[in-house]
């Protein structure tokens, strides 16, 4: 009698890196919104602890804009008003645009380039970014971010591939070199990090009901409500499998990976 082979889990050499101590964050989103609403109590936790953080919004976001009868010019300045209301609210100290069409036709290879200077100009030694490999996700713009974010993280230190900024890789080239030392992924159904927010929970809500030119006045205080439910129930499953203290009522879901286990190694 033959046995099919056991299906072993081989345990990494690449444990989760720790998210606290941080020290340069770049937050790499898609929309305008999504980092405060997927990792907003985490990040300023961190930047209450000292990190400075850096948001790069990849997209224009001009599709999410509600009121249709705004012009282009009109609705990213309501965009932007919303985000820099945010901003010291979390403690984002930086906001950066690359304004690739929302939900429309944009290369990663045109991408690639600014994230290159993003990440060589501001030195992160923590990226956040979207998770690319969540099971379940329909919009191109957050999938195709986080896998382009994850790629620049790794190839970022390669000289032969340009940055969009010859000045920006001029200086990187004579400047100390330095490592990213974590990629954390939000939007993730494979959470490997549970990080409490009851400390910085009222910020993140009140961070997220500024973006009111991509949420109507009835629907903000419905997404609190349902980010509320959501940091409610990461806190239980994050109590219940020893990932956080007991007496955690609020948290968010993280997966925090070593650069290295982003090309092959584990
Ligand atoms: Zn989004």
């Amino acid at each position: 009698m033959t046995r099919e082979p056991a299906h072993l889990s081989i345990p990494s050499l690449l444990p989760a890196p720790k998210i606290d101590g941080a020290q340069r964050v770049l937050v790499i989103q898609p929309h305008y919104d999504d980092a405060d609403i997927a990792a907003g109590g985490t990040l300023a936790a961190l930047a209450d602890a000292g990190a400075s953080i850096r948001y790069c919004t990849v997209l224009d976001d001009l599709v999410g804009v509600i009121d249709e009868t705004l012009s282009d010019e009109a609705a990213a300045a309501a965009l932007l008003r919303d985000q820099r209301a945010a901003a010291p609210i979390i403690g984002v100290s930086e906001l950066t645009h690359l304004g690739f069409p929302d939900a429309g036709n944009w290369s990663r290879f045109d991408v690639r380039p600014h994230l290159f200077r993003e990440i060589r100009e501001f030195r992160p030694d923590v990226i956040f970014t979207a998770d690319p490999w969540l099971r379940v996700e329909a919009h191109r713009d957050h999938w195709e971010v986080g896998s382009v974010a994850a790629e620049a993280a790794i190839l970022f230190g390669i000289p032969k591939l340009p940055s969009s900024s010859a000045s920006v890789d001029a200086a990187w080239r004579s400047a100390p070199p330095f490592d990213v030392r974590a990629v954390v992924f939000f939007y993730t159904d494979e959470p490997n990090t549970f990080y409490p927010i009851d400390g910085t929970w009222a910020r993140k809500a009140a961070a997220v009901s500024e973006y009111g030119a991509q949420f109507s006045q009835e629907e903000l205080p419905q997404l609190v409500a349902t980010l509320d439910a959501k940091a409610v129930q990461v806190a239980r499953v994050g109590v219940e499998a020893g990932h956080l203290t007991v007496g955690t009522t609020r948290a968010e879901a993280l997966k925090a990976v070593d650069p290295r286990a982003l090309h092959g190694a584990r």
